[in-house]
Order: structure tokens, then sequence, then C-alpha cells
């Protein structure tokens, strides 16, 4: 089982840790990639799009024409998990702050606000409960929200301050804060098994 984290900006080695710590806890065998390239993406069972500054990774995205790659491996239905400026990335459109951002992957026809909760400074932990997933200490910083749900198979797993920050589609996980930046392998665990699912 590959999993290819995208290493073009941001978070990626803070997901590799704690993927490891969750493979290791689940005792499954898993090969992680950190991707800088389509090629890295080559027969991926699992990607991890990670929080960072949207425009930065949303363009490198597209030189590197891993944009493309994402697409047709989500058309297989190869589960993602995708947070913060990731969650921004796989949307369709959002505010004025998100179109900057450029074209986005359109994985799930949603909308988002970029910056939702204000500045770094407005950044803050607090307990969600995820359905099916459980009680987290979810970490937001500069963390962006849905405004908009245009898919009536997205599924909201979790909100806060009323705005919605965690949804579902099938295999497609879109979180609006870091669940890598805890201790807590949860998410990640979930996230696994999804693959192991699909794999087997
Ligand atoms: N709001 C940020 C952006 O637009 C994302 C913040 C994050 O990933 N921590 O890029």
């Amino acid at each position: 089982m590959k999993i290819a984290i995208i290493a073009l900006q941001g978070a990626f080695t803070e997901h590799a840790d704690i993927l490891k710590k969750a493979t290791a806890e689940l005792n499954i065998n898993c090969n992680i990639v950190l991707a800088k390239s389509k090629q890295d993406l080559q027969n991926a069972s699992g990607i991890i799009i990670p929080g960072g500054e949207s425009t930065t990774i949303n363009k490198l995205l597209k030189e590197t024409g891993m944009d493309e790659k994402i697409k047709e491996l989500a058309k297989q239905n190869i589960p993602i998990l995708a947070t913060c400026a990731g969650m921004i990335i796989i949307s369709n459109t959002g505010d004025t702050q998100c179109k900057k951002t450029g074209k986005l992957l359109g994985l799930l026809n949603m909308e988002v606000n970029r910056n939702a909760f204000g500045t770094q400074k407005d950044s803050f932990e607090k307990e969600l409960e995820i359905k099916g997933i459980g009680k987290v200490n979810a970490v937001f910083i500069r963390a962006p929200a849905i405004t908009k749900i245009n898919d009536s198979t997205i599924e909201i797993l979790a909100k806060t301050n009323n705005k919605i920050v965690a949804v579902k589609k099938n295999n497609i996980i879109a979180l609006a804060f870091h669940p890598e930046l805890t201790e807590d392998t949860k998410i990640h665990k979930y996230f696994l098994e999804s693959i192991h699912r699909k794999v087997i």
C-alpha cells in the first residue's frame, strides 16, 4: 500500500510522522512517499493534501501536472485526505480571497471561505465531535470553512461556530483543521482503514 503525501509546501512532514504512528498502531505495512512530481503519485492507494499556503500549493500542483493526476486518481475513488489549504484546493470555488488561489481542483462541489476564522493570531484549538471518527482536539490555523455545498452526496462530519469544518464524499475527506499537529492518530487511522477496505 502506497500513500502519497503532496510535498510541495506546507505541513507534509508532520503528516508523514503521524501517518507512520497510525500505521504502526494498526500494524499496517505502508510505503509513505513525499510526492513532488506526478510520477510520485503513480499507483498511489491514498493521497494526503496538507495544509500550508493554498495559492502556492495550487500553483505548484499545476506546474508539476500533479493536479491532473490527482483528478485522475480521484475518479478511481482513491481515498484522499485534504486538510486546511488542502481542503481549499479540492473545492470548487470560494470567496474573493479564494479566487486568488487560482482555479481549484473541484473534486468536491462546494464553496469555501479561505480565511473564515480570521488571521494567524485568531488561530485556536477546539474539541470537535467528528461523525464516524469521534472526539478530536482540532487545531485551526488561518482556517477555511465550507460556506456552501452543491452536492447532496457530500456529508457534513463536523461544524464549529456555526461553520462547516469537516465533510466527506465517498473516499474523500476534507477538514478545515490540522489533524497532523496533535498526537491523536484517529483521523489518520480512519483514512488508512478506508484505503485498506479498498485495497483488499
Ligand atoms: N487559509 C490558508 C490559505 O488560504 C490555509 C491555512 C492553513 O493551511 N493552515 O492558504
